[in-house]
């Protein structure tokens, strides 16, 4: 247990940040960080990581050293780290003022100085640190430390002995996603005692998650996804299996009419930044990308994320739809999968060693069992990390509609028999012809209509084949060919001899419109209330003219309580959540005018 955080705390959180309350652990972490501990905490996206190592710097004496794996992750985070009035500078390749930012480091001019670990391993910046005054440090991304964590970096074990040199530093590891073997890993490797662990939960209640298979024909991936963009507001990021794709889609959904860009590690490092730093800046683009995008970008008001492939595992889909809504406001993550996505899958695990086996089966099954449920997704994934949640949220496509959920071994038994005894080579679309009797001369030709499994299909459970094949694929009782065929899978055995049963989700008619209902009680923008059009007309504009993302100067949420309180003077603009006295100051009168402007109105 902690003890209360001191006034002066809570002074700096209403002062600097404009909140009155700490949210979920941050309390926590910041009395250990204030009591000199070592801590590491596991937070996810959105949680206010940042503001656990900004306060105890604020409050401490001497700068906070904050390891950071990217720089343009650290631009991020000083640009609004200094909207705030913290004093932050990162030494970097990327920065021309190395030498006078170490000059204000050791002159005790800087609150945050953030670095990347090959530079905090050097001699020359351990001898810096030595004459400098250090408040804390903190570890950003900590599970680049571990080789179980999915991104390593052998620089992140270089920085034990740097720590070591200064033993009553308190340091803060910090990351958003490690498993049970990552977070003791973590412990190790940077010497955090076990009783430092701080794990907040990993639900961001948020983001809506919805689940839907491709569609084929004229209702295809790309054409879904243009559907659903209709009714998707604010700036989002597109998830692509390739390259190739990722340009594909960028160019359909322009032609659609919405403004979209591409980004994949193919491109010259030059318009990756470019177009990386107009996404930051944007409220409305839509970024088309391989996964290689998004890691280094801090956007809070990042609105959707939309696979258009099947993710690499539940960890990797929790950390990319995370980067959606960081600002706590209502956003969505939207995964179109097909029975593609699982049989290339299935055929990659062909090439692993053998040992690993078993793991990537294992994250295969989580995933076929994500998309396939019909029941709550938050749930299977908060289970997935350990967590004990409600049955129910609310706020997915299953709890808000649910599906019907149909008993389908006896046709799974149809199906798989048919499969077998046309030879295990044709697609789908063929066996439902042997199924449901069709005699066309393909089939005849070959003598399928003598088969036992010819006709056994009734017209009225004939819809149900594709989705069935879907999930068949998904559970690995069936597998796709080398040409596209399908055979059985090693999971097929159960199922004939009627010892797995099978039931599926019914597939939503495709005409359903989907409610954009709200979850978590959160209100939405006030789409067309005209003071809160007028207030981000402002924050456009002083964003345009300052050369600064629109978030860096408010949230959506405070423009929303603007335009709920009419504040006409500074100190009732000033106690809204979220406004700072750096802010107040710097564009409180801007806001206040275009109030005061709308009420004479
Ligand atoms: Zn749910």
């Amino acid at each position: 247990m902690h003890a209360p955080l001191g006034s002066e705390l809570h002074d700096i959180l209403r002062r600097t940040f404009g909140y009155t309350a700490f949210r979920g652990q941050q309390e926590a972490v910041i009395a250990r960080v204030m009591a000199g501990a070592h801590s590491l905490a596991l937070m996810p996206t959105g949680a206010g990581k940042s503001l656990c190592y900004q306060i105890p710097a604020l409050a401490r004496p001497g700068t906070a050293i904050v390891i950071s794996p990217l720089i343009a992750l650290m631009h991020d985070q000083i640009r609004s780290a200094t909207a705030a009035g913290i004093r932050a500078a990162s030494m970097t390749s990327a920065d021309s003022d190395n030498a006078a930012t170490a000059q204000a480091l050791r002159d005790g001019e800087l609150d945050l100085l953030y670095v990347a670990p090959e530079r905090a391993s050097t001699a020359g910046f351990q001898s810096l640190l030595e004459r400098t005054r250090i408040a804390l440090f903190a570890i950003d991304e900590a599970h680049c430390v571990s080789e179980w964590g999915h991104d390593f970096r052998p620089d992140y074990r270089m920085l034990r002995p740097v720590l070591d040199r200064f033993p009553t530093v308190p340091r803060l590891a910090l990351t958003a996603t490690a498993d049970q073997a990552t977070r003791a890993d973590i412990l190790r490797q940077l010497g955090i005692p076990d009783e430092g662990l701080i794990v907040a939960g990993f639900d961001r209640p948020n983001i809506r998650y919805a689940i839907t298979p491709r569609g084929s024909g004229r209702d295809n991936g790309p054409r879904q996804i243009t559907e659903l963009l209709q009714r998707l507001d604010g700036a989002g990021i597109v998830y692509a299996p390739s390259r190739k794709q990722a340009e594909d889609l960028a160019a359909a959904i322009n032609r659609s009419g919405r403004e979209a860009s591409f980004y994949h590690a193919g491109l010259e490092p030059e318009r990756r930044a470019r177009v990386q730093a107009e996404f930051v800046q944007s409220e409305s683009m839509v970024m088309v990308a391989t996964i290689a995008f998004g890691m280094g970008i801090d956007k809070p008001d990042v609105r959707f994320v939309i696979h258009a492939g099947l993710p690499k595992s539940i960890e990797a889909y929790y950390q990319e739809t995370g980067r959606a809504g960081r600002d706590g406001d209502p956003s969505e993550a939207h995964l179109f999968w097909g029975v593609s996505d699982f049989a290339r899958a299935r055929q990659w695990l062909g090439e692993v060693e053998p040992e690993r086996l078993p793991a990537e089966n294992a994250r295969l099954n989580a995933l076929a069992a994500l998309v396939e449920a019909p029941t709550c997704r938050r749930a299977i994934l908060l289970r997935h990390f350990g967590e004990h949640p409600p049955a129910q949220c609310g706020n997915c496509d299953n709890c808000l509609e649910p599906p019907r959920v149909v008993e389908a071994s006896e046709l799974a038994r149809k199906l798989l028999s048919a499969v077998y005894r046309t030879g295990q080579s044709f697609g789908i679309g063929y066996i439902e012809k042997v199924l449901t009797g069709q005699s066309e001369e393909r089939v005849t030709a070959r003598g399928h209509d003598s088969l036992s499994v010819f006709g056994i299909v009734s017209a009225a459970e004939a819809p149900l084949l594709r989705p069935l094949a879907r999930t068949l694929v998904a559970r690995g009782m069936l597998a796709a060919t080398e040409h596209g065929g399908l055979m059985l899978g090693p999971e097929a055995r159960p199922v004939l001899k009627g010892e797995a049963s099978v039931t599926i989700a019914e597939p939503p008619p495709r005409t359903r419109r989907q409610r954009r209902t709200r979850g978590s009680g959160e209100a939405a923008n006030p789409v067309g209330n005209p003071l809160f059009e007028a207030l981000r007309a402002k924050r456009k504009a002083l964003a345009a003219e300052h050369g600064l993302p629109a978030y860096v100067i408010f949230h959506d949420s405070v423009l929303r309580d603007m335009a709920h309180q009419c504040p006409e003077t500074l100190a009732e603009l000033g106690a809204i959540a979220g406004v700072g006295t750096k802010k107040l100051e710097t564009w409180g009168p801007d806001f206040i005018a275009v109030v005061r402007e709308h009420l004479r109105s």
